[in-house]
């Protein structure tokens, strides 16, 4: 179990799926000779990578960001994702004494499967929500183009597995950066997707931010590591660096939405770019 306490909040780590990628996509521009020694790849050219979720606990609210990808794949997919069927995001939940009807709020950072194909799961032969009580809040913008499939990957949004989420009225779709509760909040980040969110939670002195796609691992923290995935790479390029300026000058903590070791961490200067380091609270 993760768990970090920032003063009345509990964040816990979730790891929902673990599987793999191309490499070469993962880091976009970056030639395999650099990326191979930070992220091996197999013999079919895929790195490893986690679905790594946060679970946000105030009292009584308990807040879920992203879901993972859930279990709705065909075999052949099962086969090129190299899925471990040792996770899932309810496993994850029980090992940290949840159940998914305790989830209050879902925040989904962006609607590509391997953030929201946890949301809903399979009951007699129906998608239906896996959190019967949440809210799943969604920049109105991205279920919009994910209902359109605006992306440059023909697989990365699923339509038919997210229109059971509106039919339920568990949608709540928002409109930009939105304050949930004065602890926690959404912000846009674009680049990833047009309208990609992150989420904040500041507790006391501590801040720690969910930048979803815009950093996705810690391997993501040098400039111009990037995925070939982004919509918008250079406004991935441009606001990355003001998000992590920000990040280091004021040591927010950082978790990693993909990184396949490490929940989270805080940031030391390493010259021209930042790198990642273990902290104690
Ligand atoms: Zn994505």
């Amino acid at each position: 179990m993760q768990r970090l306490l920032l003063g009345n909040i509990e964040v816990y780590h979730l790891c929902a799926s673990r599987f793999r990628l191309d490499g070469g996509t993962m880091f976009g521009v970056v030639p395999k000779l650099l990326w191979e020694k930070v992220s091996p790849p197999d013999a079919r050219n895929r790195v490893e990578l986690a679905c790594n979720c946060l679970l946000v606990r105030q009292d009584q609210v308990l807040t879920l960001v992203d879901t993972g990808c859930g279990s709705t794949f065909t075999s052949r997919e099962l086969e090129i994702f190299a899925f471990d069927p040792a996770h899932s995001l309810t496993k994850a939940l029980a090992a940290n004494g949840f159940t998914p009807d305790q989830v209050t709020r879902v925040v989904l950072t962006h609607l590509h499967f391997d953030h929201a194909g946890g949301a809903l799961e399979w009951v007699d032969g129906r998608l239906r929500p896996l959190f019967p009580r949440a809210r799943y809040l969604v920049q109105r913008g991205e279920w919009a183009d994910a209902l359109q499939g605006v992306s440059i990957m023909k697989s990365s949004y699923r339509p038919e597995a997210l229109l059971p989420l509106k039919a339920s009225g568990q949608l709540h779709l928002l409109d930009g950066d939105t304050d949930l509760d004065g602890q926690l909040s959404t912000w846009v980040t674009g680049g990833h997707t047009a309208h990609h969110q992150g989420l904040v939670v500041r507790a006391g002195s501590q801040t720690l931010v969910y930048p979803g796609e815009l950093v996705p691992t810690r391997a993501h923290l040098r400039p111009h590591w990037n995925m070939a995935y982004d919509m918008f790479p250079h406004h991935t390029l441009t606001r990355k660096k003001v998000f992590l300026d920000q990040a280091l000058a004021e040591g927010w903590i950082i978790a990693w939405d993909h990184d396949p070791r490490v929940a989270w961490s805080r940031l030391v200067s390493a010259g021209d770019h930042c790198q990642a380091a273990e902290f104690e609270l």
